[in-house]
């Protein structure tokens, strides 16, 4: 079985999940991974700093401007009216979960709950438009397997034993949709992993259903010999080594999160970077083999070159 993970951008517009609906609709079982629409943890990460400010005033403006884009995505990604309403609902808790939070104590747990929304958001909307176009999905909370230990690792055999009974469970199913990023600790409370974590969700998922690949798909064909954001003309890289992946990303490059790469090395499963919006292009492959003569990493200020 694959493991698929699509980004913020690939789930940040209808037309966008549109282009992830024909990927992975293809008579295959998979798990899918997503991450929140582009732009929401963001906004959640600030809404958390204005209750932690204990500014109510901009933390409701800020959860009312967020609010009304989910309002907007529903209207423009469904027309099956009891999937709208069921989105209207459940979306509608969700922000109203966030305004309960804005006159109590900040504390760490108040962040992780704010930040935890956007992948439950996407992901909600997600399998109910997979729902309206006929497609058999299955939504499984991140949280009902997913957890951290007391060095913040992931608690392997957990989620291992966890993961397997629910998706046997959910046999029937073709595709099993699940969240990104979000966990829980040791105590039973909600925790993520960390910023951009939803590359290592899908990892470690992989790693525990022993996936015949992981594919992380984004908004870019794949790792770029250096950053596409400070440097014009950077090419992708067909083939990297676990290692090089894990030096690039641990160097900064951010189309992959650093420790992405560490659950499914030793198990020896590939990971496959892909444009969401050129899958055709071959992204790159990162595997044990080493190509070339290996990568020399060249730091000037925040970039790196990545020279063969
Ligand atoms: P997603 O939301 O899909 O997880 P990210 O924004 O986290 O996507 O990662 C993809 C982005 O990483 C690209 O759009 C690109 O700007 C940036 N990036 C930084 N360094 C690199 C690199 N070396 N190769 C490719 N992309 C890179
Ligand atoms: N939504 C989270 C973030 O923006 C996780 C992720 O996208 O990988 O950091
Ligand atoms: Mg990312």
């Amino acid at each position: 079985m694959l493991v698929l993970k699509f980004g913020g951008t690939s789930v940040g517009s209808v037309e966008n999940m549109t282009h992830v609906k024909n990927i992975i609709n293809d008579c295959t079982k998979k798990v899918v991974v997503l991450s929140a629409m582009s732009g929401t943890t963001n906004a959640l990460v600030e809404i958390s700093e204005q209750i932690r400010l204990k500014d109510s005033e901009s933390a409701l403006v800020l959860i009312q401007q967020l609010a009304n884009r989910y309002q907007n995505t529903i209207e423009e990604l469904l027309n099956d009216s009891a999937l709208i309403n069921e989105s209207q609902e459940y979306v509608h808790q969700v922000f109203k979960g966030l305004i309960e939070l804005v006159d109590l104590e900040h504390t760490e747990l108040t962040y992780s709950k704010v930040v935890a929304q956007g992948e439950l958001l996407s992901t909600f909307l997600f399998s109910r438009f997979l729902m309206q176009e006929g497609i058999n999905a299955a939504l499984l909370p991140a949280l009902d397997f997913m957890r951290i230990d007391n060095n913040d690792e992931p608690d392997s055999f957990y989620i291992k034993q966890n993961l397997n009974r629910i998706l046997y469970e959910n046999n029937e199913a073709d595709i099993y949709i699940t969240q990104g990023f979000i966990c829980l600790d040791v105590q039973g409370n909600i925790s993520n992993l960390q910023r951009g974590g939803s590359d290592y969700t899908a990892s470690i998922v992989g790693a525990a259903i022993e996936a015949d690949e992981v594919q992380i798909w984004t908004d870019i064909d794949g790792f770029h010999n250096n950053d596409p954001r400070f440097v014009e003309n950077t090419t992708a890289i067909s083939n990297i080594s676990f290692d090089e992946a894990a030096e690039l990303a641990y160097f900064g490059a951010k189309i992959l999160h650093p420790q992405t790469v560490i659950p499914v090395k030793d198990l020896n499963i590939p990971v496959r970077l892909k444009n969401t919006m050129s899958p055709d292009s071959y992204g790159t492959l990162i595997t044990h083999h080493v190509h070339g003569e290996g990568i020399k990493l060249s730091r000037q200020k925040t970039v790196f070159m990545l020279l063969r």
